[in-house]
């Protein structure tokens, strides 16, 4: 008897997979264009990096147009001029939003990656938190993936593919004092994943997020200089350190390629095991 299980019905549920669905092509990005937001330096510089690396085109994206210049030479040298881009716009206004998705749809090719990376903090206690810095939280690490995600959306909807990718954080999950607005952002941002999947994973987008635990960049130099804050993130670490850029590229990869078809909304924490032990 054939069941009916949506596309690709009537298949041998248990045969071996056709040879496009093994091996490295799964993981290979030829040709896909890819926007990282808030890559200019850090976590989003080494995706964008990892996702030329695997074969996409990539759209590197932040505030100052130096910074950003000056990255995106870096990659051009590595992966050339033609593979490697910039559009330098705030992500938390919906007017550049628009106009930066517009450009690389004409400019550069269809989006089907994107990885909403940018992302600021701001460490003052909850009595002390004015409302402007909520605000400007909030606006940077939670609303701007809806506006970019939307604007993507709005193209890779009617072309049936997408992946975005949320980049979300361990305070996706857990708290610490000090950091109320950005805790709650990230948590939006999980559940923003999860409805952003309610409403389009039927129509062929997978989005994900990734979580990391703590990252050596410029976000937290602070903390990895704080003798007693980089002795705490050792010792609460299972995997006894501090993470690398790095280590974040493998399973962005993933979520990127056609590897990550079938998952969806789901939220990988990258986080040396941070998130699973007291
Ligand atoms: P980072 O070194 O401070 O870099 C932040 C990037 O975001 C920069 O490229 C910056 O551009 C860009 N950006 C900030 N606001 C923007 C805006 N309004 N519009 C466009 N671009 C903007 O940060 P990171 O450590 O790489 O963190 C990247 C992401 O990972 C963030 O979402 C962060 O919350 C998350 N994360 C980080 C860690 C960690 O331990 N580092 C852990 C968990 C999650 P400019 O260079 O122009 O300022």
């Amino acid at each position: 008897m054939q069941t009916t299980i949506g596309a690709g019905a009537g298949r041998d549920p248990g045969g071996v997979p056709e040879e496009s669905t093994r091996g490295r092509a799964l993981f290979d990005l030829d040709g896909r264009v890819a926007l990282v937001t808030g890559s200019s330096r850090g976590i989003g510089l080494a995706l964008a990096s990892g996702l030329a690396e695997a074969g996409a085109t990539v759209v590197l994206n932040g505030l100052g147009a130096d910074r950003l210049e000056a990255s995106r030479r870096r990659l051009a040298d590595r992966f050339g001029e033609d593979r490697v881009h910039a559009a330098a716009f705030d992500v938390t206004s919906p007017e550049e939003v628009r106009r930066g998705v517009a450009w690389i749809e004409d400019s550069v090719g269809p989006l089907r990656i994107l990885v909403n990376n940018a992302g600021i903090q701001h460490r003052v206690p909850l009595l002390d938190l004015a409302t402007e810095d909520w605000d400007r939280v909030i606006a940077a690490d939670l609303t701007s993936a809806f506006l970019v995600g939307r604007e993507a959306a709005l193209r890779m909807v009617p072309r049936g593919a997408g992946k975005i990718i949320n980049v979300c954080s361990v305070q996706s999950d857990l708290a610490r004092p000090g950091i109320a607005p950005y805790t709650a952002a990230k948590g939006g941002l999980r559940n923003l994943t999860r409805a952003m999947t309610a409403e389009w994973a039927g129509r062929g987008l997978q989005v994900n997020g990734l979580a990391p635990g703590y990252i050596d960049t410029e976000m937290t130099r602070g903390l990895v200089e704080d003798e007693a804050f980089n002795a705490w993130v050792r010792g609460r670490t299972p995997a006894g350190r501090w993470g690398r850029v790095q280590d974040l590229v493998g399973p962005a990869v993933w979520l990127a390629s056609d590897g990550s078809d079938y998952v969806n909304g789901q939220v990988v924490f990258i986080d040396g095991g941070m998130s699973v032990v007291v």
